[in-house]
């Protein structure tokens, strides 16, 4: 409750009337002091009663006198330029221990731009880092188009500290304003010092990987960052959220069949201001021979399935055995970076579960990644790896989804014929190829077991057979540790869950 104080009002009535009569009463005695200009209004002539100066020209000066003074009023109106340059710069930034550049882009329409300073205020003191004047004069302005300057901010260099600084912008125009120095426009950018790198603490990695194997690692970062995970042979693998754990990290790798051995799988970050760091854990790179092979490319081959699969394709080529190295090569190289571009999307958490499923009653006719060396009338014609198993079972057999996902791609796909391609989250993915017919569409989910199509020879087949290949990342692995539910669950399973 509040209290309402003071005194009451109180009317005196009687008291503004007597305050009037004793006023008038003064102005009987006193004369007004502006009674003596009433006397000099008769002799001062009113200002438009004054000849103009101009009165005597000729009318074209008149005239041209009249909008010489028009012009000088337009002038001073334009020249006083209401608008503010304008300053087009980064929100806020992270300076980090690489330092880095950061763009302004400076315009004024009307009076053009004067000058520009950009000073860096931080917890030690303050450094000028841009100063500079434009060409241009009071009367006509200087340059309107806009202007880009680059600011190389170096927190190595300066010794600045970390914690908050600011990044503080002015702007000039050549307006007449501010008693002619110009219309100011500032901008202040909030800027974090961070000179530290993401410091990454691995949880539980795989003891070792095969080449052409695979594995999955959990690890914690100290920061947010721009990007993670890890890096092998030169290949990268992205690191993803594991579900359920505030700050840890999950990533499935690959120890590719081409990938470079020099050093073991390290855990890599970069965080926003540009900080790298990097982890290792000791893990064992087991080296594998892989198969020689040589595949005879019979005559009927040749002049049925592979001419009739360039005219499908596209390839003008009517020797068959060019087709065939045209296919082989320059189709190969196409379907698999159209393979990379699918498989970009993979889902951030795993929707696998359980070991992945191999095409029932089937025999193996070809293994992961061995050389294929084509022959023709005994010289080698063509070479290329096979990143997958070749399945036979019986003709158009039902082909089940290896695992449960998310279908990225089923259509036709170049030497792959039809081809379906599933999506079991991570940068996990596996891929079905020559099948004769399809049962599920791009978008749909898929559970383990589920019926996705039937074996054929479409593409470049010779005859009905699965092709099954899987997927780490942009790497294709060896299914067969896929296809074991106690590899799976010692070396992926027991890092992501
Ligand atoms: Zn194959």
């Amino acid at each position: 409750m509040e209290e309402t104080g003071g005194e009451p009002q109180t009317n005196a009535p009687g008291a503004a009337a007597r305050l009037r009569s004793a006023l008038r009463a003064l102005r009987g005695r006193i004369p007004p002091f502006w009674r003596k200009w009433r006397g000099w209004r008769g002799r001062i002539p009113p200002l438009w009663r004054i000849p103009p100066f101009w009165r005597g020209w000729p009318r074209a000066a008149q005239i041209a006198a009249a909008a010489g003074g028009g012009l000088l009023l337009a002038l001073l109106a334009l020249r006083l330029d209401v608008w503010t340059p304008s300053i087009a710069a980064p929100g806020e930034l992270v300076l980090g221990l690489a330092g880095r550049e950061v763009q302004l882009e400076l315009s004024d329409s009307l009076s053009g731009l004067r000058s520009v300073s950009a000073r860096l205020r931080h917890a030690e003191g303050e450094a000028q880092l841009l100063s500079e004047k434009f060409a241009g004069g009071a009367l006509f302005g200087g340059r309107r188009g806009a202007v880009q300057r680059a600011l190389v901010l170096d927190a190595e260099a300066w010794g600045l500290p970390e914690g908050a600084a600011q990044l503080r912008v002015v702007a000039r125009d050549w307006s007449w304003s501010s008693l002619l120095t110009g219309r100011a426009a500032r901008l202040t950018i909030p800027l974090r010092v961070d000179l530290s790198a993401p410091r990454i603490a691995v949880l539980r990695g795989p003891g070792a990987v095969r080449r052409g194997g695979a594995g999955a690692v959990r690890y914690r970062i100290d920061e947010p960052v721009l990007r993670d995970g890890v890096s092998l042979g030169g290949d990268f693998f992205p690191g993803y959220p594991r579900p359920g754990a505030a700050g840890e990290r999950i990533a499935i790798f690959a120890f590719g069949r081409n990938a470079r051995s020099e050093a073991p799988p390290r855990i890599i970050a970069e965080d926003i201001g540009g900080n790298h760091g990097a982890s290792a854990w000791s893990a064992r790179l087991i080296e594998r021979k892989f198969e020689d092979t040589a595949i005879r490319l019979s005559r009927r081959f040749l002049q049925d399935k592979v001419l009739q699969l360039a005219a499908q394709l596209g390839v003008n080529e009517p020797n068959a055995l060019r087709a065939f190295q045209f296919i082989n090569r320059e189709q190969r190289a196409r379907d698999e970076k159209r393979i990379r571009q699918i498989i970009a999307t993979s889902e951030p958490r795993p929707l696998f579960a359980g070991g992945f499923l191999r095409l029932p009653r089937s025999a193996v006719t070809s293994r992961f990644a061995e050389r294929r060396n084509y022959m023709s009338e005994g010289a080698r014609v063509s070479q290329a790896i096979h990143y997958g198993y070749d399945l036979a079972s019986v003709a158009e057999a039902e082909v089940p989804a290896a695992n449960s996902g998310r279908v990225l791609f089923a259509g036709p796909l170049g030497i792959y014929g039809n081809c379906v391609i599933l999506d079991h989250g991570l940068g996990l993915t596996s891929l079905y190829a020559h099948l004769s017919s399809m049962a599920v569409a791009k978008g749909e989910r898929v559970e383990r077991g589920a019926a996705i199509g039937r074996t054929g020879s479409t593409g470049l087949a010779g005859g009905d057979h699965l092709h099954f290949a899987i997927l780490v990342g942009e790497t294709y692995v060896d299914p067969q540790e896929w296809w074991d539910a106690k590899w799976l669950r010692d070396f992926v399973e027991s890092a992501l869950r």
